[in-house]
């Protein structure tokens, strides 16, 4: 995948940031199935890199996710993780936060979560929902969700500067094929489990949901984590340009296989 298809994909330019500029439809001239040789190409890049990262054991990797539903993520996660070693990967889906997690402040169960040293993380939802459905839904007032934005960039300048490449992707999908992809799952009983009757309510809120993300964007896309808008629309697309900007964090990090034991050197196995 051309460099220039990340940069479009990327905020770099958080104060003239519209949401409506992106294409949840866009392809980036690309085709399914040589997409489909392209995203093999980029895991056995990723693979070996998930390797590196693990023996030097220095850094860490968190890829957070964020969506409406039915844009994919779930499916962007399969598509891209399948294939790589179990051992080096944790995803985490945020879900209503119960129990000890809804007594304590918001960051605190999604740091508990974060990567530790040669780790990647995937965060399926995350503390963006702290200032997306709980803004929208009226479950904090704009006096306590709008100081969220401080609290998010300092604490992601917190796990940067510590040692963790943040890499944030909206996976932006289209109002319409949302439709299609709620109606599919009520049709096909493999998929029916997947809808809430809640998610229609959610869709009626689509425009406040807009300006949730658009202000969320706007706020946290800062040069050691800013937000990519990928084009969802086409579940191929979404999964190689997610894949690729993973393969891009990874190749910046650059990480190492550690030098061995100097006392093992000249050492036979008899
Ligand atoms: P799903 O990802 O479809 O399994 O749904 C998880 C649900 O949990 C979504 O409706 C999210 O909006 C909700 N959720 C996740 N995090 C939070 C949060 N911090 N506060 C309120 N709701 C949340
Ligand atoms: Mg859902």
């Amino acid at each position: 995948m051309a460099n220039d298809s990340i940069a479009r994909m990327r905020v770099s330019n958080p104060k003239s940031f519209e949401l409506k500029k992106f294409d949840p439809a866009e392809t980036f001239g690309w085709h399914k199935d040589a997409a489909a040789d392209a995203l093999q190409d980029v895991k056995v890049h990723l693979d070996l890199l998930q390797q590196r990262l693990a023996a030097e054991n220095k850094r860490s990797l968190l890829l957070i996710l964020q969506a409406r539903d039915a844009a994919g993520k779930d499916g962007t996660v399969r598509s891209i993780f399948s294939g790589l070693n179990p051992a080096g990967v944790q995803v985490t889906s945020f879900k209503v936060p119960a129990g000890r997690e809804a007594s304590q402040d918001y960051l605190w169960r999604v740091h508990m979560a974060c990567p530790g040293e040669g780790e990647i993380g995937v965060f399926n939802r995350s503390h963006y929902e702290d200032v997306l459905v709980v803004r929208v839904k009226g479950f904090a007032p704009r006096s306590v969700w709008k100081k969220r934005f401080r609290h998010i960039n300092e604490f992601e300048r917190m796990l940067h500067d510590e040692g963790t490449t943040i890499v944030k992707c909206f996976l932006n999908v289209s109002k319409a094929v949302q439709a299609q992809r709620f109606q599919d799952r009520l049709d096909d009983p493999t998929k029916s489990w997947k809808f809430r009757a809640g998610d229609l309510a959610d869709r009626k809120l689509w425009p406040k949901f807009q300006t949730a993300y658009e202000d969320a964007i706007r706020e946290t896309s800062t040069s050691h984590a800013p937000w990519h808008v990928v084009p969802a629309d086409h579940n191929w697309v979404r999964n190689l340009a997610v894949a690729n900007i993973l393969l891009e964090a990874l190749k910046k990090l650059d990480p190492q296989f550690p030098p061995p034991d100097p006392t093992i050197k000249n050492v036979r196995v008899e």
